[in-house]
């Protein structure tokens, strides 16, 4: 299967963080056939493992498979939801917005409702409205109602948001951050038909609060390499000046310099540059984004693992909707398999 139809069905799983298990199940089914294992861990990572040469080096590739989303907080007795976030969202994308309230019963639809801006106040239309004061409309009439749709408080709530190619090279979808590198960790598998080293293909849970299973399955797998798949802030749309972010879509994988939780190894930078040079893959290099991702925690795993990430710079990550250029994350794939191809002992 090509990356776009992995990334597809990746992208319209549901997998809000804490409650990734349908990105898992799909996951697992999809990393299958170009792995010698699969172990799911306590805290319900996926591990795929590709065996290489005893004594050879362990990579840690880290893909997260959660997404921000909702939480249901509390049923008013009217029938509406209330929520908390899940993850970093701003509170002015969540207005009307479309989502899918995922029960024991099943997906529910609802919009996300506010007062009326008929009946607002001049000062009320002008100022932000919190996610507290906004609610959920499943159309129940009740909350009994509501209870018997099958919704109960600490339900995740996604964007219903499908994937769509919208012309030869650009998608756009939910969930993008992170399933896209969830998609170019299966690529990478599928590239790498045989390899010295012995690569572990991780789908981490609870990124987007805390970095938390990259934590405790860098642990585990007590690698010599990490390397994070992930999505930065593409900077190329009005308003972003280039000191903001100066990261492009559609100019090649991202290579992280330094974020906020990581300095890329000078090794694995090398490492990652070199290759981009031989095999005349174009790179944008990034640094000083606040955010971080998986690489930050793998880094500081036991006495320390040289860790890097590589990005795939995305419009409008943490809204509902994130657009992207296949062909970056395709080189990022490239990229990264060719990397682990030329990875010594000396990691
Ligand atoms: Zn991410």
């Amino acid at each position: 299967m090509s990356l776009s139809e992995n990334l597809e069905k990746l992208s319209n799983a549901y997998g809000v963080t804490g409650r990734e298990d349908e990105v898992r199940n799909l996951l697992i089914k999809l990393m299958k056939p170009y792995v010698d294992e699969v172990v799911v861990d306590k805290l319900e990572n996926v591990i795929g493992i590709k065996k290489g040469k005893k004594s050879s080096p362990k990579v840690m590739l880290a893909a997260h498979m959660d997404e921000i989303g909702l939480m249901v907080k509390t049923i008013t007795k009217e029938g509406f939801l209330q929520f908390v976030k899940m993850g970093g969202i701003d509170d002015r994308i969540l207005l009307a917005q479309k989502v899918l309230v995922c029960t024991k019963k099943g997906a529910l639809h609802g919009i996300i409702g506010s007062k009326p801006p008929h009946i607002q106040k001049e000062e009320e239309r002008k100022k932000i409205v919190n996610y507290d004061e906004l609610f959920i409309d499943i159309g129940a009439g009740s909350r009994e109602d509501a209870e018997a749709k099958g919704v109960k408080i600490g339900d995740p709530v996604v964007f219903d948001v499908k994937y769509a190619k919208i012309s030869d090279d650009v998608v756009i979808g939910k969930a993008f951050d992170d399933r896209v590198g969830c998609a170019i960790m299966l690529e990478i598998l599928k590239i790498l038909q045989q390899t010295d080293c012995t690569v572990y293909a991780v789908g981490t849970v609870q990124e987007e609060v805390g970095l938390r299973g990259a934590t405790t399955s860098a642990f585990g797998i007590d690698p010599d390499v990490g390397i994070a798949l992930d999505v930065t802030v593409a900077g190329d749309v009005p308003g972003v000046k280039e000191f903001e972010s100066n990261m492009k879509m559609g100019k090649g994988p991202a290579l992280t310099v330094a974020d906020a939780g990581l300095i890329t190894h000078p090794k694995i930078l090398r490492l990652l540059l070199d290759v981009a040079e031989e095999n005349k893959i174009a790179y944008q290099l990034e640094t000083g984004l606040p955010g971080t991702t998986d690489a930050a925690r793998i880094s500081l795993t036991r006495q320390g693992v040289p860790s890097g990430t590589v990005s795939v710079a995305t419009r409008y990550i943490h809204s509902p909707t994130g657009m992207l250029s296949l062909k970056d994350a395709e080189n990022a794939a490239k990229l990264v398999a060719a990397a682990i191809q030329k990875i010594q002992k000396q990691f």
